[in-house]
């Protein structure tokens, strides 16, 4: 008989200290229920910022025009356009380039980077045939804007930069309107365009999901890091400056940033000592793509070090930073022959070790903690959205569909965690409420809903 993986001191601990019974998934559903709520009360109220995103109106499906959207968000932009039929003919003609931002303006002034955009988007205008849309005397092109680094938003169509994340410095940036930038630079270019919405991607996938499915109430986003959006009710928003104000908006929870009664490890406390955030957004470092695979190595290492895992060698990689991905961990969770051949050629392949089956059993199991902790995390954050959402509507009890959209390639690729954040849902919804909730996979819906958002908030 095979030894278990699991009688290994250091993953023994690992497994206890990851786990999250139900009852403690729990206690994490209602502490992010708390800060959201805390959050809407005053801004900075909780670890949730529950950024007010002034979309008040999400797609009807009966926009029409053509509009456009401009995405930036990392070391690539995309624009792209969108014809828009009404109700029935809905995406008529659909165009999209994808840019990269040479590295020295992503380091320069705000004048070259979006005097790039601009110009860019001025040689993508260029090249459409003239359209069927003709433009009337006095108005512009509107565009929506997906701007995703740290904004502060003031309306609809303003934000100004709070920092530059993700490699980007361009001075003079911060607390600036980017709106305005981004207007002025395309007025220098002669452009008849404006930026009619400024979004993050979360909305952006709430909106594009919402034009297709009127029952999407929420977005969340499961990639390199993560979001989520939400429709909440204006009474229940009590930081709200205009106190008599009926009807929905949306919120931006920035839920990343919880960061309370998590089940922290040694590894992850020195995971997020050694990271950019030290005491921040402990919530995305347990469930993101970024943090995943680094959780693992670090376990590895231990495990190497204290527990023999591969005898007495210890691969130089596992001890680089950031060596092991996400990617990987799927890779090898994959394998499901009985001699584990293809995680024992990953770890051949990447570490230079001839791992024997006990060894390969141990590190799947690691991959696996890691994983499921992620996955119910992650259920557990979208509990208390919905959980939120019924007690300002009842729409699920009285057995309205509600669907929660997800885009990212965590959650499109990683099938483990897909069924781990699933399981978790079900446990803490139960069966009656879950049975009304639909969750969807929506893949590159962000641009489609900027360009509708620019629609629905035309100022023409
Ligand atoms: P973004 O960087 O905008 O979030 P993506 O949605 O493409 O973009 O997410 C990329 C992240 O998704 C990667 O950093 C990685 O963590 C994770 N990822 C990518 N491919 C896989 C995969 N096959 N299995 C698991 N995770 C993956």
């Amino acid at each position: 008989r095979s030894e278990s993986p699991s009688t290994c001191p250091v993953l023994t601990k690992f497994q206890r200290d990851c786990a999250t019974p139900k009852p403690f998934l729990r206690k994490v559903a209602d502490a992010i229920s708390d800060d959201m709520r805390a959050g809407l009360a005053v801004q900075g109220g909780g670890d949730l910022d529950m950024i007010l995103t002034f979309v008040d109106a999400l797609p009807s499906g009966k926009e029409e025009g053509l509009f456009y959207a401009l995405d930036l968000g990392g070391t690539n932009f995309r624009v792209r356009s969108v014809e828009l039929g009404g109700k029935e003919k809905r995406v008529v003609a659909a165009e999209s380039e994808q840019l990269s931002i040479p590295h020295e303006l992503m380091i320069g002034t705000s004048e070259q980077l979006f005097g790039f955009i601009a110009s860019k988007l001025a040689d993508f205008v260029a090249k459409e045939k003239p359209g069927q849309f003709p433009l009337e005397q006095g108005r512009k092109r509107e565009i929506g804007f997906t701007f995703s680094f740290p904004v502060y938003q003031t309306s609809i169509d303003s934000g100004t930069l709070i920092k530059w994340t993700k490699g980007f410095h361009v001075s003079g940036m911060e607390g600036k309107n980017v709106v305005a930038c981004l207007n002025e630079a395309m007025e220098a270019h002669g452009l008849d365009m404006r930026v009619s919405a400024l979004v993050n991607d979360g909305v952006g996938t709430l909106a594009g999901a919402r034009y297709w499915d009127e029952d999407v109430m929420v977005g969340v986003i499961l990639g390199t890091g993560t979001n989520a959006c939400y429709v909440e009710q204006k009474s229940a928003i009590p930081k709200l400056q205009n106190k008599s104000s009926s009807g929905t908006t949306v919120i931006n929870t920035e839920w990343g940033g919880f960061s309370k009664i998590l089940p922290r490890t040694i590894f992850d406390q020195e995971m997020d000592k050694e990271s950019l955030n030290p005491g921040e957004h402990l919530y995305e470092k347990m469930i993101s793509g970024m943090y995943l695979g680094e959780i693992v190595r670090r376990v590895l290492l231990q495990m190497c070090k204290t527990s023999d895992l591969f005898g007495q060698f210890v691969p130089v990689k596992l001890s680089s930073p950031f060596a092991l991905r996400t990617e990987d961990l799927c890779k090898m969770q994959e394998d499901n022959t009985d001699d584990l051949m293809s995680v024992g050629s990953f770890l051949y392949n990447f570490l230079e070790v001839e791992a024997n089956l006990k060894a390969r059993r141990r590190v799947v199991e690691v991959c696996d903690t890691v994983v499921k902790r992620g996955g119910r995390l992650a259920g557990a954050g979208i509990v208390a959205i919905l959980e939120k959402i019924e007690n300002e509507t009842k729409r699920m009890a009285s057995g309205q569909r509600t669907v929660v959209a997800i885009d990212g390639a965590l959650y499109e690729k990683y099938p483990q965690y897909r069924r781990y954040m699933q399981d978790s849902l079900v446990e803490l919804l139960g069966h009656d409420l879950a049975s009304h909730v639909v969750i969807k996979h929506t893949k590159d819906v962000s641009g489609l809903g900027a360009a509708l958002l620019a629609a629905t908030n035309s100022i023409y």
